[in-house]
């Protein structure tokens, strides 16, 4: 029988999932559920995973909360009507397009539609941004960051390097953003 590659520990009262793969030395991620889960290469010792589960304790605490308060919102969470979403949206799409401007990209039309599989999309040839009204239940931080994403393709259609780039500079911290959205639990349906 292999070994079991994957352990349940606790570190300062954290309870986290560690697996053993080829990582680079270790990684850490909060999984939608609230888990914590570790990756971490063999080559690094039990006594240094337990250390830096401990010195991240404040930041898994605090993304659990907002797991939590997040649940609980979508919960709350009724049918959002077509107005209500494009008010938000529209709002922060006027704030967010000047970045993309200098850029050559026109102000595209926006259209929210209740969508089950994805958050956004752009018809790039007609410039329209089609934005989920699930969307609108999400920390504005994320809707922030599919308009930014969607605006991005206005200027690049495919998610080639060129389209990376351009997000990133545009939006640094995007990948965090993403992340987050990732971790909600809304139901797209
Ligand atoms: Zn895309």
């Amino acid at each position: 029988m292999k070994p079991k590659k994957i352990s349940e520990r606790s570190a300062q009262n954290i309870k986290y999932l560690l697996e053993r793969k080829n990582v680079k030395n270790l990684n850490l991620r909060i999984r939608k559920d609230g888990s914590v889960y570790v990756s971490a290469s063999p080559r690094v010792p039990l006594a240094q995973i337990d250390d830096f589960v401990s010195r991240h304790s404040a930041y898994i605490q605090q993304a659990q909360q907002r797991l939590t308060d997040l649940a609980r919102r979508c919960k709350e969470t009724k049918q959002y009507s077509k107005d209500e979403c494009l008010a938000v949206f529209n709002q922060l799409l006027t704030e967010l397009y000047p970045r993309i401007k200098p850029y050559g990209a026109a102000l595209p039309g926006l259209r929210v539609r209740k969508m089950t599989s994805r958050w956004g999309s752009c018809q790039t040839v007609k410039g329209i941004i089609t934005l989920n009204t699930h969307l609108l239940a999400t920390p504005q931080i994320c809707i922030e960051y599919v308009i930014m994403h969607e605006l991005c393709h206005l200027l690049q259609p495919n998610h080639s390097q060129q389209f990376y780039a351009l997000l990133t500079k545009l939006m640094p911290d995007w990948p965090e953003r993403k992340q987050l959205l990732n971790q909600t639990h809304i139901a797209l349906n």
